[in-house]
């Protein structure tokens, strides 16, 4: 007796291949799922800190506009297999989830790998082949389809299998040594597709000066972060950010980063200003800043900050705004104050750079969309051939959207492929 022959071959081993596997076993095809690496999930395994922040509650609405600019195409992928279905389907996997603040959901084990484990498990108890060390080098293409696929496995010996659909899930740039190194670009361009310019998103910003470097390691709570490119506010955000020997980074600045990316690129000037004391207006904070300074007056002024700022920040922020640390609270003069009023307002810092890709959490850009049908994640030039998870043109704010869409795109292409008639 043969064996059947292989219909759906799926190239990447992370979230959106072992769902895409996963599903198109279940509806009763053949699956080979090729990974190049050793274990399948590298990188789903180090998500949210080693937490994995697999998805967000936020209504539809609210979370496809987690992915400006092209979220609409994500909306018949959600349609499908949205964040209510996720958490079900993990449940009859064994995985209990919480839900946190802003919406964000972990699995309940408060360890990624529980997710990694489940989605193998899954796959294989489905009838998925993994198999590992084996790397995809690109799909075999006749007369407008996909016929099969060529790999290496892990002796280096180049193979050729057929395969009715490829199913193409190999991530983006970001955080190489996971195995996502942008391999599945080629794969489309071979195709024919055209790929939008890849780049970091949500990525550290690196800025002038020593400033950073002396703050490094200080993070900073319920502040406002906005970017201003050539002079204008461009983006902003609330929340938590951190600094660094380098630069910027943390929740508000990596959300902030892509704006900040595509700005540099085109040789734009950017800066970051950070309002410490977004909850109070001027006034109120001139009206604060007079009242610490009047009832604390025989204190020097570094001693008074410590009232508003953390201790770290003192001397940069006097250093700043020139005024002596030693001075005493009532002798710090009406234009000091104002001065140090606009800074605790609006400090800013110049932002010449930002980390490469390689240390990004998402890569934008990516296969073009209009050449993927959203329907069913397959392209809209050569039959048989899926795109789905970050090697598309897609990227999201952090809160789990990224993995979500992951999954969705990854379940959606799983399904149609198995559908699939040549
Ligand atoms: C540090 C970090 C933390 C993150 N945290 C979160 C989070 O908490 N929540 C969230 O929503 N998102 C998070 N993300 C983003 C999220 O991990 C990605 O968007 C998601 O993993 C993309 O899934 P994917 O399946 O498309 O690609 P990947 O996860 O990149 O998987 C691609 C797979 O394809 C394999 N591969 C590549 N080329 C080939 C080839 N030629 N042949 C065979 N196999 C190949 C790779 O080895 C890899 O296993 C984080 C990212 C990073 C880097």
């Amino acid at each position: 007796m043969t064996a059947s022959p292989t219909r759906i071959i799926v190239a990447g081993g992370g979230p959106a291949g072992l769902i895409a596997a996963g599903r198109a076993a279940e509806n009763g095809t053949s699956v080979v799922l090729l990974e190049k690496m050793p274990r399948p999930g590298l990188k789903l395994g180090l998500t949210g800190k080693g937490r994995c922040n697999l998805t967000n509650i936020a209504p539809l609405e609210e979370f496809i506009g987690h992915f400006q600019p092209h979220g609409l195409f994500l909306r018949q992928a959600f349609h499908r297999f949205f964040s209510d279905d996720l958490l079900r389907f993990l449940e009859t996997l064994g995985v209990a989830t919480v839900t946190e603040r802003g919406g964000r959901v972990f699995p309940e084990s408060q360890d990624a790998g529980t997710i990694v484990s489940a989605l193998v498990r899954w796959a294989e108890g489905s009838g998925v082949r993994i198999r590992t060390g084996s790397r995809v080098q690109g799909p075999v293409l006749e007369g407008g389809r996909v016929t099969g696929v060529r790999w290496t496995g892990a002796d280096g010996a180049p193979r050729t299998e057929t395969a009715h659909a490829l199913i193409v899930a190999t991530g983006g740039l970001s955080y190489p040594g996971t195995g996502s190194t942008g391999d599945g670009y080629g794969f489309a361009r071979t195709a024919g597709h055209a790929i939008e310019d890849t780049r970091p998103a949500l990525v550290p910003l690196v800025t002038a000066g020593g400033i950073a470097a002396r703050l490094q390691g200080l993070p900073l709570k319920n502040v406002k972060l906005t970017l201003i490119v050539d002079g204008k506010a461009a983006v902003s955000g609330f929340g938590e950010m951190l600094f660094t020997h380098f630069g910027l980074s943390g929740p508000i600045v990596l959300t902030a980063s892509l704006a900040a990316v595509d700005a540099l690129r085109q040789k734009k000037s950017v800066e970051a200003g950070i309002d410490l004391k977004p909850a109070l207006d001027e006034a109120k904070l001139d009206r604060r800043l007079q009242r610490d300074l009047r009832e604390h007056g025989r204190m020097e002024a570094a001693n008074v900050l410590k009232l508003l700022l953390p201790r770290s920040m003192i001397p940069v922020c006097l250093e700043l705004c020139r005024i002596d640390p030693a001075r005493p609270g009532h002798q710090v003069t009406a234009e000091e104050r104002k001065r140090l009023l606009a800074w605790l307002k609006d400090f800013r810092l110049t932002v010449t750079g930002h980390r490469p890709v390689s240390e990004a959490i998402v890569t934008a850009g990516g296969v073009r969309l209009s050449e993927v049908d959203p329907r069913t994640m397959e392209s809209r030039l050569v039959r048989g051939l899926y795109f789905c998870g970050e090697v598309l043109d897609l990227q999201a704010d952090t809160g789990g959207y990224n993995l979500q869409a992951a999954f969705s795109t990854g379940r959606l292409a799983g399904e149609a492929a198995a559908r699939f008639r040549s």
